[in-house]
């Protein structure tokens, strides 16, 4: 692939898309960015970006015109709670922005084109226990996948084969395990752990406590922003047409996760489980052996460094607010 490629990120307003365009065009490539808002935390580097809501059949053709390749990142997500209180209105955004996307994308002869699942795809009955099996690409079968956002991905994960198999359109497709960094929601209701823990570790004092989901003893693996872009280009340029994992196998509990993060902070925090909040599955885990296969190579950012970086941002932001509101 050469640098004069033309390249589509949608959901470039969000976190993984935002930084997907900013290495893109440190790499040299042209990238348009299309969302329905714009990157909330700073500019885009994109050449071009565009307004554009893509469960319309018209704004797909409109954002996929003159590209020759498409990354589409544009989701209706959030973090556990969120995905779980939405069921009927995920799973309608998204069927139609993948369908639409997918089918604009072939009209306009697009030569590649990756979908970002998720891990939740896998069967719920195989993540019942905190030691958790990691979780290879063939264990989405049989489908128990999370009700709503987990179904439609799957979904779309086969019709992605599908027009692989009858159109010959090139689809790589990309099953996320946990993703987090800077310049993430932190805050809002569509947070996901890292971020939203990382905010209440900020606003809490040194000595207090800190409400946790759950028992707490759940466990999940988390990969840095930097890997996930890495792994993203490494896919797109491979020839690997199945579902391929992208994170990293290193299982930690929440309480670990708050326990890494007061340690960043220098902060001595009670936890106060809230066993009446949602959870999601009670462990997960990536099973990386294919990954290294395919992409010789695999996640290696350790939670210690990524979580860094994570922290101070979220905090700068937090007590940012609150300096603002005591003037
Ligand atoms: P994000 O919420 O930060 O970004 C998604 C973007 O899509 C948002 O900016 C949103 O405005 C945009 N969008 C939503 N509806 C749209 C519409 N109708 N038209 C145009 N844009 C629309 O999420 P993210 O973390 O950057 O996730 C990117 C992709 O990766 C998504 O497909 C998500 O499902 C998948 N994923 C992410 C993770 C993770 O840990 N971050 C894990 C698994 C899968």
């Amino acid at each position: 692939m050469g640098n004069y490629s033309r390249i589509l990120v949608t959901g470039a307003g969000g976190f993984i898309g935002h930084h997907l365009v900013r290495r893109l065009k440190d790499e040299g490539f042209w990238v348009r960015g299309v969302d329905i808002k714009l990157p909330e935390f700073e500019g885009t580097a994109a050449d071009e970006f565009e307004i554009l809501d893509l469960r319309l059949w018209d704004s797909c053709l409109k954002a996929t015109r003159g590209i020759d390749e498409v990354y589409n990142l544009a989701a209706d997500m959030g973090g556990i709670g969120y995905i779980t209180a939405f069921l009927a209105d995920i799973a309608r955004n998204n069927t139609l922005i993948n369908v639409h996307m997918l089918e604009a994308s072939r009209m306009n002869a697009v030569k590649k084109y990756l979908f970002s699942s998720s891990a939740c795809v896998y069967a719920q009955c195989k993540q019942k226990n905190t030691d958790v099996t990691p979780l290879k690409e063939e264990d989405a079968f049989p489908a128990d996948p999370e009700p709503g956002y987990g179904w439609e991905k799957l979904y779309t994960e086969q019709l992605c084969q599908y027009y692989q198999k009858d159109y010959r359109f090139e689809t790589r497709i990309v099953r996320f395990h946990n993703v987090y960094g800077p310049l993430g929601t932190y805050e809002g209701g569509k947070e996901k752990a890292p971020a939203a823990i990382s905010k209440k570790v900020a606003l809490a004092a040194d000595g207090g406590n800190i409400e946790i989901w759950g028992d707490g003893e759940q466990t999940r693996s988390f990969m840095y922003i930097d890997d996930c872009l890495e792994g993203l280009r490494r896919l797109m340029s491979s020839g690997y047409r199945e579902p391929l994992n992208l994170g990293t196998d290193r299982l930690v509990t929440i309480n670990e996760l708050v326990d890494l993060l007061c340690g960043v902070a220098g902060k001595k925090l009670t936890k106060k489980h809230d066993l009446t909040k949602p959870q999601g599955v009670r462990g997960r885990n990536s099973d990386n052996t294919r990954l290294r296969e395919v992409l010789d190579w695999e996640p290696s950012i350790s939670l210690e460094k990524g979580l860094q970086g994570t922290y101070k941002w979220i905090e700068s932001r937090c007590l940012k607010v609150k300096y603002a509101a005591a003037r």
